[in-house]
């Protein structure tokens, strides 16, 4: 494998998140009755006007402020022609010459990479340059059955963005990282919910092997189909096999497109470079150019830009949260939001401790990227209430456990369940003090061991009372008292 150099492009196709298409004003809603959304300019009906969605544009712009792209301070709308029954007009508005973005890059952080290749990155601290952004409008959705096909047009006209990046990839790990880092850049702006598994993050990928000490590169192969980010890691590293295997048996590789098949991990050839598309692509007559001047100072003029995982992972550690839980907090805006919101409730607690309950016991029991704060049956704070207890010490840890593994099933508030399970540690002086002193008097020669200096003898006492207690006892305070009775 060493013998030869892969270079892999991603192309992104990253539904926004506005409320109405692109070009009219039906509402863009995920899982409604099919062709119930849609009027005569998504149906491309003769005489229907296209009118630009402004909110689409500005988050477009938005997302290449925060990847560092340009905006030309004018932009154009293309046709792009092509016959599918997914797409009623038999065109696709797009942006050809004059895209809505150019340049930037995606930086690659180390935890955005699969877990099992974090230890071996091949180049810490690289940022993947980006081609271009432009915006387009969604097709309809096929559904093939065994003699029909069925199709639904309320994606027809829904607001894309397209992100195309340069050839710079290397591996299928800075693939998943490269996804990951846009997927959480995507979902801190809002402008995406950027889920490969619902379909709102649709990736392609272009690959590539050529011998090494080859200048140009080798045959260009499409990927299509990678639904989940596991698929795009999989589906290159097949691809690369593949390839050159051919190329060791001294076969040519051709221009062509390629299905990944998820359940049989392997790809197959839809078509090559002869029966390509002319797109015979030209200004869409219908719309006037944008001067985009106007939005990007509306964006400036709104606030400060969203805040992108990486410079929220820096705050987290400022906040004295280790480079890994900061990281993982910051992943994404449901999460992070979660942490803030238990963190500025219980400000007497460490943010460090609270950062280790949710990246420990939360995340045990929500899915990361798939949580919403509404459908949980507690709040932040309640949650934050829990790791405060702990932490002065009225609930012992693996009590905490508990009480949060019944918060999360039933929504009670963290006092009412401690007090239900008698958990109530035992934190009056006066009964603590009568239980250390029967052991003391128990073990008089733990005591000497004690005022001969041994720490462990003093754990040992700690221990004891808690036994005594049936673990009800306050350790914080168990020690102090031990500790005053002991060595006065
Ligand atoms: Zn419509
Ligand atoms: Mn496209």
């Amino acid at each position: 494998m060493s013998k030869y150099i892969l270079t892999i492009g991603l192309e992104v196709h990253a539904q926004l998140t506005t409320r109405s298409k692109m070009f009219c004003a039906c509402p863009v809603e995920y899982g409604a009755e099919p062709n119930t959304h849609t009027c005569p300019t998504c149906l491309g009906l003769p005489g229907a006007l296209p009118v630009l969605n402004a909110a689409a544009i500005e988050k477009t712009i938005l997302t290449g402020m925060l990847l560092g792209c340009e905006t030309p301070p004018v932009v154009n709308w293309d046709r792009k022609n092509y016959f599918y029954p997914d797409m009623p007009k038999n065109y696709q508005i797009t942006q050809m010459p004059f895209p809505l973005c150019l340049g930037g890059g995606v930086p690659l952080g180390e935890f955005d990479y699969p877990k099992d290749a974090q230890k071996s990155i091949a180049n810490p601290g690289k940022v993947v340059r980006l081609t271009r952004i432009h915006l387009e409008e969604d097709v309809g959705k096929s559904t093939h059955y065994d003699k029909f096909t069925t199709l639904d047009f309320n994606r027809a006209g829904t607001p894309l963005m397209e992100i195309v990046s340069e050839p710079d990839i290397d591996s299928a790990e800075e693939a998943f990282a490269y996804l990951t880092s846009l997927r959480g850049i995507l979902r801190s702006a809002g402008v995406s919910d950027a889920d490969m598994e619902k379909g709102n993050l649709r990736c392609d990928v272009n690959i590539s092997l050529r011998p090494e000490g080859q200048k140009e590169l080798g045959a260009k192969i499409e990927l299509k189909n990678l639904n989940s980010m596991s698929a795009v890691r999989r589906a290159i590293k097949f691809e690369t096999e593949r390839q050159a295997g051919c190329l060791d048996r001294g076969e040519k590789l051709i221009q062509s497109t390629r299905r990944w098949d998820d359940d049989r991990g392997e790809t197959t050839l839809m078509r090559t470079k002869e029966d390509a598309h002319d797109y015979r692509y030209f200004p869409d007559p219908d719309l006037l150019p944008v001067h985009t001047d106007v939005i990007k100072k509306r964006i400036r003029d709104a606030g400060p830009l969203p805040e992108v995982p990486k410079s929220k992972s820096m705050r987290y550690m400022g906040m004295g949260l280790p480079e890994y839980t900061a990281s993982v907090l910051s992943s994404t805006p449901s999460l992070s939001g979660f942490f803030e919101c238990a963190t500025d409730a219980w400000k007497q607690v460490p943010a460090v401790k609270m950062a280790n309950w949710v990246s420990n016991e939360f995340l045990a029991k929500v899915d990361i990227d798939n949580f919403a704060l509404e459908s949980l049956k507690f709040t932040p704070t309640s949650f934050g209430e829990i790791v405060y207890y702990t932490e002065n010490g009225k609930i012992s840890n693996n009590q905490a456990k508990e009480v949060f593994a019944e918060m999360f099933e039933t929504g009670k508030p963290a006092a009412e369940i401690i007090k239900a399970k008698g958990f109530e540690q035992v934190s009056d002086t006066g009964a603590l003090e009568a239980i250390v002193e029967k052991i003391l008097a128990a073990n008089p020669d733990k005591v000497a061991e004690v005022q001969a200096g041994n720490e462990k003898a003093m754990n040992w006492f700690t221990g004891q009372a808690m036994k005594a207690s049936q673990g009800k006892a306050n350790p914080k305070m168990v020690t102090e008292i031990v500790r005053k009775k002991v060595l006065g």
